[in-house]
C-alpha cells in the first residue's frame, strides 16, 4: 500500500494535486494545466503512476492484432497527414475486397485476435464496399474482433450514403464490425483543426458520433494528437470533453495520446515530441480521465523504449502486434511495422510489470500450441 508521504515534490502547485489523487478526488482545468506546466515531471508520474497501480496492480495488457488499411485514397488533405494521396497520384492504392482479405490472413504465423481496420475517405468507393469488406472478413475470421474506421470516416461513409449517423453505424455493426478505433479526434479545438484538418468532421461532431456509437453498444477507443501547433488550453478542452463524454455513456475503453510525427506532412517544418513530453502526456491522461479504465502507450509511436517508461507513468496497456502499420511510417516513424507477441512480453517484463494478453474488449487471452481461449 502507498504512504501519502512518500509523494516528494518541490512545487507547491502540485502539493493540492497530490491531495485530490490520494483520496480519489476528481481533477479540474486549472489542475490539469498546472499539471502540463510543473517541471517536476517525476512528481506527475508518481501520480500517475499510484492512479495506475491502484486500478490495475501490475498488469500490463497487449493484444495481437494487425492492422489492415485498405485504402490510402483521401478526399480530405489533412496537414497533420502524411498517409492520405489523392486517387491517381503515384502511391495511392485501395485494396481490392479479396486482396484485403487475403493480407488479413497473411504473413504472420499466431492467431491473431482483432483486426484494426482504418484508411481514407475515399471519394468513390461504394458504402457496400465497406459493408462487404467487414463480412467478408468476419465470414473468414469469425473469431476475430473487427475494430473498425474511425469517427471520422463512419461520418464520411454516411455522408456518401446519405445515411443518418446512427443508421449508418447499425448497418456497419450489423455487417460485422465489433467496435471502433479512437482515431481522427485529433483536437477537439476548432482554431487547432482548421490548421490541421480542416476537412475533417469537427470536434463536436466526433463527440457525437462516437456517443451514437456507444449508444447502439458499440464501444470505442478515444485518442488525442499532441505535440503540433495545439496549447495546454488545447488539450486541457479536450480531455475534459473526453471525460464529460464518458460520465455520460461509458463507452470509451482507452485513451491513447498519440504523439504527432511531422515528416512528411505539410507541418514537417514542426519539431517532433520529446521524451519528456511524451511520458508527461501519458501521465496528465490518466490522472485527468479518470472514468477510462485503461490510458495506453502506443509504442509503435512513441517507440518501444518510451513506451516501456511509460507503463510506469500511468500507462497500463502497450497496444500490439500491429503487423504492417502504415499511417506513422509514412509520416516518418522508425520503430518496426510490427512486434512479435515473445517480444512485447519481454518489454512489458522488463519495465517490471506483469504482461496479459487480452482480446480488444479487454477480456485475458489464454494461448495454448493450439489454441486460443477468451475468458467470458
Ligand atoms: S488524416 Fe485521415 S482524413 Fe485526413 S488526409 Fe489523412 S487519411 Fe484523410
Amino acid at each position: 500500500m502507498y504512504q501519502r508521504h512518500s509523494f516528494q515534490t518541490d512545487d507547491p502547485r502540485l502539493h493540492p494535486i497530490a491531495e485530490k489523487v490520494l483520496s480519489s478526488q476528481r481533477l479540474s482545468a486549472e489542475d490539469a494545466m498546472a499539471l502540463y506546466r510543473s517541471g517536476d515531471v517525476l512528481a506527475i508520474g508518481w501520480l500517475a503512476n499510484f492512479v495506475r497501480e491502484s486500478l490495475h496492480g501490475d498488469t500490463t495488457y497487449f493484444n495481437v492484432n494487425r492492422h489492415i488499411n485498405p485504402t490510402n485514397v483521401c478526399v480530405a488533405a489533412c496537414r497533420l497527414c502524411a498517409f492520405g494521396r489523392k486517387k491517381d497520384v503515384p502511391g495511392a492504392y485501395t485494396m481490392a475486397l479479396e486482396e484485403a482479405w487475403e493480407i488479413a490472413a497473411s504473413g504472420y504465423s499466431e492467431d491473431v485476435t482483432e483486426f484494426h481496420i482504418v484508411g481514407g475517405l475515399h471519394p468513390d468507393l461504394p458504402f457496400e464496399y465497406f459493408l462487404d469488406l467487414i463480412s467478408g472478413l468476419k465470414e473468414r475470421f469469425p473469431h476475430v474482433h473487427l475494430k473498425a474506421f474511425t469517427m471520422v470516416e463512419v461520418a464520411y461513409l454516411a455522408k456518401r450514403a446519405k445515411l443518418s449517423i446512427r443508421e449508418t453505424l447499425r448497418r456497419l455493426k450489423a455487417a460485422g464490425v465489433d467496435s471502433l478505433p479512437g482515431g481522427g479526434a485529433e483536437i477537439f479545438a476548432d482554431r487547432v483543426r482548421r490548421i490541421i484538418c480542416d476537412h475533417k468532421i469537427d470536434g463536436q461532431q466526433w463527440l457525437d458520433t462516437a456517443r451514437t456509437a456507444h449508444e447502439i453498444g458499440l464501444r470505442s477507443n478515444a485518442t488525442m494528437l499532441y505535440g503540433h501547433i495545439e496549447s495546454d488550453e488545447d488539450r486541457v478542452d479536450h480531455l475534459l470533453k473526453l471525460r464529460t463524454l464518458q460520465d455520460e455513456t461509458g463507452g470509451f475503453q482507452t485513451f491513447i495520446p498519440l504523439a504527432f510525427h511531422p515528416a512528411n506532412t505539410p507541418l514537417a517544418h514542426l519539431p517532433t515530441t520529446t521524451g519528456m513530453m511524451d511520458i508527461r502526456q501519458i501521465a496528465v491522461g490518466r490522472l485527468m480521465l479518470d472514468n477510462f479504465a485503461h490510458i495506453k502507450a502506443y509504442w509503435q509511436m512513441l517507440t518501444p523504449r518510451i513506451a516501456q517508461i511509460a507503463l510506469r507513468f500511468g500507462a497500463d496497456d502497450i497496444d500490439g502486434t500491429v503487423i504492417e502499420e502504415k499511417i506513422y511510417h509514412d509520416a516518418g516513424a522508425t520503430t518496426p511495422q510490427g512486434l512479435r507477441r515473445q517480444e512485447l512480453i519481454r518489454l512489458v517484463r522488463e519495465a517490471g510489470r506483469v504482461p496479459v494478453e487480452r482480446d480488444t474488449l479487454y477480456r485475458p487471452v489464454t494461448r495454448t500450441e493450439t489454441s486460443v481461449t477468451v475468458a467470458v
